[in-house]
């Protein structure tokens, strides 16, 4: 996963991420109303490698909607997203607990 890996560390994408998580600070997700913690690729860097620094192509979620969307565009709960929670999901403080949402969604991956 090297190639996830040094992407999720370049300087580029934590500063977009970074931007993008204050100018989005409550989750996408319709209804959801949760601090957004991860930015997410609406089309994913496998599909669209191009676009990996494109806000058109970014959206802020919560863990949990991160999560879900994660397992059905990746295929299961992978490297990637632990990469990304590696980077500081806790940077604006807001607590994570990703046993919680894996646990109860591993039966469907
Ligand atoms: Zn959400």
């Amino acid at each position: 996963m090297s190639y996830d890996k040094d992407f999720y560390l370049s300087r580029n994408w934590r500063a977009l991420r970074g931007s993008m998580l204050k100018h989005n600070p409550i989750c996408a997700e319709p209804g959801c109303g949760q601090p957004s913690t991860q930015v997410d690729h609406i089309l994913t860097r496998r599909l669209a490698p191009e676009r990996e620094l494109d806000r058109a192509n970014l959206t802020c979620l919560c863990a949990s909607h991160h999560a879900r969307k994660s397992a059905r565009f990746d295929g299961g709960f992978g490297n990637a997203c632990k990469d990304e929670a590696d980077l500081g999901c806790t940077a604006d403080g807001v607590p994570r607990d990703p046993k919680s949402h894996w646990n109860s969604h591993n039966k469907d991956g």
